[in-house]
């Protein structure tokens, strides 16, 4: 069963709704920061190429 959880990043508060109940704003996925493509992307890129640049 795959996970269908929001969360609400005002209140906190998990839910399972499209809207807090709370706050009536947007739920989004608790996505962990670490997961973010712009940031994950650029350190594997200067990763690599640091890598291969030195060991070739
Ligand atoms: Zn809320």
């Amino acid at each position: 069963m795959k996970s269908k959880i929001k969360k609400c990043e005002v209140c906190g508060e998990y839910t399972l709704k499209e809207v807090c109940e709370g706050c009536g704003r947007a739920t989004k996925n608790p996505i962990p920061p670490r997961f973010s493509p712009k940031d994950s992307y650029g350190r594997y890129r200067r990763m690599m190429k640091y890598g291969r640049d030195r060991s070739a």
